[in-house]
């Protein structure tokens, strides 16, 4: 009989979000009156309509292709070159980032990027992860065999947890012990934290020092106003040596829907071969992409070169300008509700330490029956988020006014 990946069976069976659905619509089915207040804060996806630019950049795209002498068959697996130079020039060039065209891998989502680079890592590494956590690094680590069996709180055997907390800035520190992979988020899914020049030094440093590799996911890197953090881990000195950087642009283009991302594998990051050589992962993950992936559609390049023009820039910060209002009003109304409130600077998500005694889940089940909102539960992103709730500012504004009055308006 044909065997099947007996890690999948380890897996906890996505429980955050069925959960929630399931609660949701309990909640719906007995309460009709509710169910048409109900106001969804729990997602995080994006609200607000494509740009135009790229709306513009798309139907000529698409008019190309209906013209034999510019139609596009198969492209470059890894991108066309129009979008690998924007990529580099404006992203990292511009910035004082050493990045070059070559070193991006265009790709249709950093989901698919964070869980697919494991292809090119041995079996036997350490890997690392915060807690709380983007379930992704967890469950692929999972499915790729890397990890004992999950306990009654959803911790893996064989991984280890960085508990990021109000008392690290929901930035750990360095381990004491050595591990080979670690992934980091920042700007962070779910708590909405930064993490400072010196912090990021700190880690790339370790890095070094341990030849480790740091798996950097700056998704929400656009989010970013403070400007002493750093948008790119490249930005840290040495970070060349030992960083692969995911970037999206779901979170700036609104293209959650659309698909198009990119990871950054430098050619001077090197890995053991486990016999003691040192070769280079870039020729790999160059590999990889031509043979299992066909590239990301012409249209959808275009599309995501249309962000780089004067016009998609003004068009992105305009919504980012929108996400990041909602967030202050939502930070003013977790504040007014005398809860400890963390994130929404610098970021899209609010993490908001319930009131005291209250778990997750218990928090989520009060805001849903009182205000109507539906929230996430931290604890669904691991152990350390106990007694959070994460509230996202993707939204319309109306909505985020009205999440707003009726969280001060709450009893808990
Ligand atoms: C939304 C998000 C992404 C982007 O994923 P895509 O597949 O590019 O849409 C990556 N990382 C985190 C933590 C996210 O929240």
């Amino acid at each position: 009989m044909a065997r099947l990946n007996s890690n999948y069976l380890k897996l906890k069976a996505g429980y955050l979000f069925p959960e929630i659905n399931r609660r949701v619509k309990a909640f719906t089915d007995s309460n009709p009156d509710g169910a048409a207040r109900l106001i969804r804060c729990g997602i995080g996806d994006v609200t607000e309509p494509l740009p135009d630019s790229v709306r513009k950049a798309m139907h000529a795209a698409v008019d190309e292709m209906g013209v034999r002498e510019s139609f596009k068959g198969y492209g470059p697996e890894q991108g066309y070159e129009f979008l690998r130079q924007a990529i580099a020039e404006n992203d990292y060039r511009a910035r004082g980032i050493d990045i070059a065209n070559d070193e991006i891998f265009v790709s249709d989502g950093s989901k698919c990027d964070c869980g697919n680079i494991l292809d090119i890592f041995g079996h036997d590494n350490r890997v690392a992860v915060m807690d709380p956590v983007y379930p992704v690094y967890v469950d692929t680590n999972v499915m790729a065999g890397h990890t004992g069996e999950g306990d009654a709180s959803g911790l893996y055997g064989g991984l280890v947890y960085l508990a990021c907390t109000a008392e690290n800035g929901f930035v750990p520190s360095v381990p004491q012990e050595k591990v080979d992979l670690v992934y980091l988020c920042y700007p962070n899914n779910p708590t909405g934290a930064t993490a400072t020049r010196a912090q990021l030094t700190a880690w790339v440093e370790y890095a070094l020092a341990n030849d480790a590799v740091v798996l950097f996911d700056a998704a929400y890197e656009a989010y970013i106003r403070d400007p002493e953090i750093p948008h790119s881990i490249y930005e840290i000195p040495g970070a060349r040596k030992c960083a692969i950087e995911f970037r999206s642009f779901s979170k700036n283009g609104g293209f959650t829907g659309v698909r198009c991302a990119f990871t950054v594998v430098p050619k001077d990051l090197e890995c053991s071969t486990g016999s003691g050589d040192r070769r280079p992962l870039h020729p790999l993950w160059n590999r990889r992409f031509s043979t299992k992936f066909n590239g990301v559609g012409y249209v959808t390049q275009r599309a995501a070169e249309a962000l780089y023009s004067g016009e998609g820039r003004a068009q992105v910060s305009a919504l980012i300008r929108h996400y990041m209002g909602n967030a202050e009003i939502l930070v003013a109304a977790a504040k007014d509700c005398g809860l400890a409130t963390f994130g929404g600077t610098n970021a899209p998500y609010i993490w908001v330490r319930g009131p005291e005694g209250l778990t997750s889940w218990e928090i989520f089940d009060t805001v849903l029956n009182k205000a109507n909102v539906v929230v996430t539960p931290g604890s669904g992103f691991g152990p350390a988020g106990e007694g959070y709730f994460r509230i996202s500012s993707f939204n319309s504004r109306k909505n985020v006014e009205e999440v707003a009055a009726r969280l001060r308006a709450l009893e808990w």
